[in-house]
């Protein structure tokens, strides 16, 4: 796993308005893994422009991604493994305890993400009910569709009503 450095700049004024890492898989980073659920509107809080963040996605339009769902995240799962081999590699040098530890860290890891799912898909599942509403407005969903969006075309004539 590594972590990348994204940093944005305001279209207009050309100021950082972003920074943030997110994390790729072991193999080139992808559009995908830039991804965040939310408005790709945004405000600028130099010159106070609206401008598109072609990385924003609406959750209604553009689906979960596998690790957006899964009930280990990839992280997890390497760090996991990572805990499981060391730990059978300390078993066989005759370093049982920190085996054990290496064991307890690799499981503790699993057993939190495993705990936490339901959490992520219930945040994942408000988000897509905020973008349903955001785009049940016709002039947002136009105004998306305008920045290069793939916005279905009931959002666009207003008549995709909002999914409870
Ligand atoms: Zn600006």
């Amino acid at each position: 796993m590594a972590m990348k450095t994204l940093v944005k700049n305001c279209p207009f004024c050309k100021k950082v308005v972003e920074q943030r890492a997110y994390a790729v898989w072991g193999r080139q980073p992808t559009e995908e893994d830039k991804w965040l659920f939310g408005t790709p509107m945004k405000l600028c809080p130099h010159c106070g422009k609206l401008y598109i963040d072609r990385d924003m996605q609406e959750l209604a339009i553009t689906g979960p991604r596998k690790q957006d769902t899964a009930v280990v995240g990839p992280a997890s799962l390497r760090l996991g493994l990572m805990g499981g081999v060391l730990g059978g590699l300390l078993l066989a040098l005759g370093q049982t305890t920190l085996a054990l530890i290496a064991f307890g860290v690799a499981l503790a890891t699993l057993v939190a993400d495993v705990a936490l799912c339901p959490t992520r898909r219930r945040k994942l599942a408000a988000e897509k009910i905020a973008s349903q509403k955001r785009l049940s407005d016709p002039d947002y969903a136009r105004a998306l569709k305008r920045a290069g969006y793939d916005i279905p075309q009931e959002y666009l004539d207003g008549k995709k009503e909002e999914q409870k």
